[in-house]
């Protein structure tokens, strides 16, 4: 995607913070601050939560009172807690076939979804082994696994710095114990390495509140139909639209880069329109 980018005229800036939305008199867009400098612009399509950019990165005065209430309105989605295991066997020595397997504890979704919510109760996983579809992911005779579980609410904002690191490391060796359970596959005696990754960590790191890495949670009021019918007024800053996981057609990857090619389309149009 990137190649294909940089093929049609695009520039791509890494390990660059954006830190400030510039407006001008009639509170439209000019330009973003960031680390490597200002981009003068009338135009931003941006992937990170609304919620932050509206409280973080423009001045109160030109957010609308509707954009304040609808990020009070919603609650975020998936939370993401994942334990990466760099192994000292294969994945055929250790039987495992699939690139990724979904562990539910049943087929009942409105339990998954409760249970979901706090530490103690939550037992969903999902397992990914990179090498079943990369075989040179980790070197000869290794494979690396990953169980990632997501929360449904903020249980992680009721742990104290105190206990942080020994929560995450019971929840990860509760997430170990019940994969070998529930699959057979013994990892336990070869990891080589592990890291714990918990959605404080991708709060930290991905900036997402409450590391809710899926974006806003999809309601009734508030799904992909009532989304995409509201765009004109989803978008009320002139200049500033959101794409990602946290837009019009909720999560996902599939759904990020849709609602990218969605918007973008909108903003060429806007962009026409402005010219003629
Ligand atoms: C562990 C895990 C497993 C997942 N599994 C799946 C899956 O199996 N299937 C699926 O469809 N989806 C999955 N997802 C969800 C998927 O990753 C997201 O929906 C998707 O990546 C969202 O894309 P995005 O572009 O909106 O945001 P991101 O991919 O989060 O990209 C946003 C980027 O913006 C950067 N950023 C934030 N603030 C700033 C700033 N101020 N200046 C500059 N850069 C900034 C962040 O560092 C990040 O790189 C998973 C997510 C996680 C965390």
């Amino acid at each position: 995607m990137l190649e294909r980018f940089r093929a049609n005229g695009g520039e791509a800036w890494f390990n660059c913070t954006a830190t400030n939305i510039l407006f001008d008199e009639d509170k439209a867009v000019r330009g973003v601050e960031t680390t490597c400098g200002t981009v003068e612009t009338k135009y931003i399509l941006c992937n990170m939560n609304q919620n932050m950019v509206y409280a973080t990165m423009c001045p109160p005065e030109v957010v609308p009172e509707r954009m304040v209430k609808l990020g009070n309105a919603r609650t975020y989605s998936a939370r993401m807690f994942v334990v990466y295991m760099g192994l000292d066997k294969t994945a055929e020595e250790l039987g495992i076939k699939d690139y990724t397997i979904f562990l539910p504890t049943s087929a009942d979704t409105v339990k998954e979804y409760n249970d979901g919510k706090t530490i103690a109760d939550n037992c969903n996983q999902v397992m990914v082994c990179y090498n079943v579809v990369n075989p040179g992911f980790s070197p000869e005779g290794t494979c690396v696994v990953s169980l990632t579980s997501t929360f449904m609410d903020d249980d992680w904002a009721n742990i104290s710095q105190e206990d942080y690191v020994e929560t995450k490391t019971a929840f990860a060796e509760k997430l170990i114990r019940l994969f070998e359970e529930r699959t057979g596959f013994k990892v336990t005696p070869y990891i080589e390495e592990l890291e714990i990754a918990t959605p404080w960590t991708m709060c930290n790191y991905v900036n997402v509140p409450q590391g809710a890495a899926y974006g806003f949670e999809l309601k009734d009021w508030d799904n992909m139909m009532p989304r995409m019918m509201m765009m004109g007024t989803e978008f009320p800053v002139k200049g500033l639209k959101f794409v990602g996981a946290a837009s019009i057609r909720g999560d996902g990857y599939n759904s990020a880069i849709f609602s990218g090619d969605t918007l973008a389309k909108k903003t060429l149009a806007e962009m026409k329109a402005e010219e003629a």
